[in-house]
């Protein structure tokens, strides 16, 4: 079976991990702060800080940006259901805004007529380590006057103009063991803004920044030691890990140049990282989705639907009563196909990926 995607964890990293253990201190200490520092410097932001996973790291950035009930949050509805929960969980309202065609993320243009007096910030996904237009975006914000926070899970070592994402705005990454690099469950908030930092410790830590002191409401969202330790080591490697994946992909979409098929591009000014490769399965293709999905099974390759139900077509959403009509994200979702491109994915892998699907 070659696997949709698969954690990377050498002795390197069981070596690191036994170390904490071994140093008596397995919560968060001196290899959170160590973690935060380095991947800091990585993304180039002023401030990281760790979480215990990448949906407190976004329900975290949105309460340290005062995001609360009555508020709108402008965000796309082709996205993991992490994105626009996380905006629920302020009490805020997410506010679906439709996507490209040809990137999957954000339309920028039509945010606007979505703008409304109740509306605080834009979350925007860098959808399977596709940057997002940043430059629309941050004028957006500017001009509009609203806070950007990006859903950057599926984006680390992503760049925009040669630029990391997670250093334009406040940004949220996940480390769960399926993402570009991992420490078990994790995430990461960086940041530029001294304010969000202090407050996002605090909200990390049941609102208090001294001990027994509680000065807001906060959480128990702290990371370990111990998933520091995998931490550290794994981001020495993301640029290794993310090299690989972009050439993989660049090998399939080389190789899978079939009718009906369309394939991922890589804009200009853009470092894809390809937490994904998802290529849409069209109706100029000789086979319909779920029967590909049903050759490349049998013949045990790994794949995924990314994801199968827009956002606001999940019962939990249309229980809120949402009524949007989205109807790229809505076509997208039943076209959409991911393959294997993760760094253990070999050339033999792709070839025989490459041959199954243009011969079925
Ligand atoms: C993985 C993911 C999250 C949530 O991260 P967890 O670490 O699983 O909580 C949020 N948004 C997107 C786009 C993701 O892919």
């Amino acid at each position: 079976m070659i696997p949709i995607a698969k954690p990377l964890i050498s002795n390197e990293e069981k070596k690191a991990v036994l170390d904490v253990l071994d140093s008596g201190i397995i919560a968060q200490g001196k290899k959170v702060k160590e973690f935060e520092e380095k991947f800091a410097s990585y993304i180039n932001s002023k401030y990281a800080i760790a979480t215990s996973n990448g949906t407190n790291a976004l329900h975290i950035a949105l309460l340290s940006s005062n995001i609360k009930k009555n508020d709108e949050v402008i965000t796309t509805p082709f996205s993991f259901i992490a994105t626009a929960n996380s905006i629920l969980y302020t009490g805020a309202k997410p506010v679906f805004v439709d996507v490209n065609e040809d990137d999957f993320n954000i339309n920028v243009d039509l945010i606007q007529e979505k703008i409304t007096k109740k509306t605080k910030a834009i979350m925007p996904v860098h959808l399977y380590g596709n940057p997002c237009n940043m430059k629309a975006l941050m004028e957006i914000a500017e001009d509009k006057n609203l806070i950007l926070i990006e859903d950057a899970a599926q984006a680390h070592g992503a760049e925009y103009n040669n630029k990391k994402i997670g250093s334009f705005s406040t940004s949220c990454f996940s480390f769960y063991p399926t993402k570009n690099i991992t420490t078990g469950e994790g995430g990461m908030i960086t940041t530029n803004n001294e304010r969000i930092d202090n407050i996002a410790r605090m909200i990390r830590d049941h609102g208090s920044n001294k001990k027994y002191y509680h000065d807001i409401l906060g959480y128990n969202f702290r990371m370990t030691d111990i998933n520091a330790a995998i931490g550290i080591v794994q981001l020495n490697k993301l640029d290794e890990f993310n090299k690989k994946r972009i050439e993989n992909a660049i090998y399939l979409n080389n190789k899978l140049n079939v009718k009906g098929l369309i394939l991922p591009k890589i804009k200009e000014n853009t470092k894809h990282v390809f937490h994904q490769y998802t290529i849409r399965v069209t109706k100029g293709f000789n086979k319909t989705r779920e029967d590909l999905i049903k050759i490349l099974t049998e013949n045990n390759i790994g794949n995924a639907i990314h994801y199968p139900v827009p956002i606001h077509k999940q019962k939990l959403y249309q229980d809120l009563e949402y009524k949007d009509k989205l109807p790229i994200a809505e076509k997208l979702a039943n076209e959409v196909l991911s393959l294997p491109i993760h760094p253990a994915v070999s050339k033999a892998d792709l070839e025989y990926i490459a041959s199954i699907i243009t011969k079925s």
